[in-house]
């Protein structure tokens, strides 16, 4: 008996290792007044400032309400308290709960383990603490869907987990780690999707590292057109293994190309104005490209800046001149650094796994557990 403990306290450590939780402001842009928080599986208790008040079992609903700088706890119509902290937390062997907004009305979504209410000066704040292996599947779904093949949902499952642990202060002053919008990462609640929840449990723990042992910057866009965009030549900082790939993966998708027209003086008097005099005409009414370029030829005006001027799909197109418009016909959707989602979906549909399709993407990276994370982070 006298062996066992060290073992069990040993196997004890390692469980708490892994567990990691996260909090995520929810309904982080809306301003929730009132709603019900219904017990959906397994058991809850209600702890407030006062310590614990009750358990909740798994149909009992509380309707919540913020009055004056405090949220008032109700169940069946009968006050139990009024709170400046309410934690409600999951107790049983499995947890989930329904929050079903009635001021404003109409918003209602299932969250996974716990909820943290905070009054705060005028208003109340919804933070969802729970497991990041649960996290990262409710933020694969919000950002993917269903429809990709199963192995895709696995290498998006690591690069969620990678963003949410290397953002994890964006939002500390609000008093939670990220929100749930595209600010931080789309996140809708907990998935009912097996592909996606099965993903997320089977990369458990696993992050990517640069060769300093850093969580990367895990970019990723729709579609590159072909190839790749070198970091430096979207944003100013230069990042090695974002470097620009030939890919041909992504391109047979339907929305590989784009067209879009622009009057032709609206398109000459705004490149007159960035291009130097000796460049004619001629050049920028009709221009093609095989390679990506960052920068107009011969000039300072990035592909970049075209794009967010004339709102185009990518920094990928030729030029070509008709009566009244220019008619530009483009390549990739989206910023073009990192993961090619399309392309990525194509690999993954093609056999490839996870692995070899996030190294194809990200050069020179390590995908490495967590828990080595921490054991070099206190070297
Ligand atoms: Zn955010
Ligand atoms: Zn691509």
């Amino acid at each position: 008996m006298r062996k066992l403990v060290p073992f069990i306290f040993a196997f004890f450590i390692c469980f708490t290792l892994h567990a990691e939780f996260i909090n995520i402001g929810v309904f982080a842009s809306k301003q929730i007044n009132s709603f019900d928080f219904s017990v959906r599986a397994g058991k809850y208790a209600l702890f407030t400032e006062s310590g614990k008040i009750k358990e909740l079992d798994s149909k009992a609903t509380l309707s919540i309400k913020y009055v004056d700088g405090f949220v008032e706890v109700k169940q069946n119509g009968t006050l139990i308290g009024k709170y400046r902290k309410v934690n409600l937390m999951g107790v049983g062997w499995y947890n989930h709960f329904m929050v079903k907004s009635s001021n404003p009305t109409g918003l209602e979504r299932r969250f996974d383990d716990n909820l943290k209410i905070i009054a705060q000066r005028n208003k109340m704040q919804l933070v969802n603490n729970l497991d990041l292996d649960n996290y990262v599947a409710g933020v694969v779904e919000a950002e993917v869907g269903r429809k990709p093949p199963k192995e895709y949902f696995k290498l998006q499952a690591i690069i969620c987990r990678t963003y949410a642990l290397a953002n994890t202060e964006k939002h500390i002053v609000d008093g939670y780690n990220l929100c749930d919008e595209v600010h931080c990462q789309a996140y809708h609640g907990k998935t009912f999707f097996n592909n996606i929840v099965e993903a997320a449990m089977q990369t458990r723990g696993a992050v990517i590292v640069d060769s300093d042992i850093q969580l990367i910057t895990a970019a990723f866009h729709s579609s590159c057109g072909g190839q790749t965009v070198n970091s430096e030549d979207v944003w100013s900082k230069s990042l090695y293994y974002l470097r620009s790939v030939k890919d041909t993966f992504c391109l047979k998708h339907k929305d590989a190309t784009w067209q879009k027209e622009i009057d032709k003086k609206q398109w000459k008097s705004y490149l007159t104005a960035r291009l130097p005099s000796t460049i004619p005409e001629r050049q920028y009414m009709n221009f093609s490209v095989s390679d990506r370029l960052k920068y107009f030829p011969e000039s300072k005006l990035s592909f970049e800046e075209l794009r967010g001027k004339f709102r185009l799909r990518s920094t990928y197109f030729n030029i070509q001149e008709t009566d009244s418009k220019v008619l530009l016909k483009g390549r990739g959707f989206g910023h073009g650094v990192g993961l090619c989602q399309i392309g990525a979906m194509e690999m993954a549909a093609l056999g490839y796994n996870y692995s070899e399709i996030l190294h194809f993407y990200y050069s020179g990276v390590h995908i490495i557990d967590l828990s080595a994370l921490d054991f070099f982070k206190d070297d």
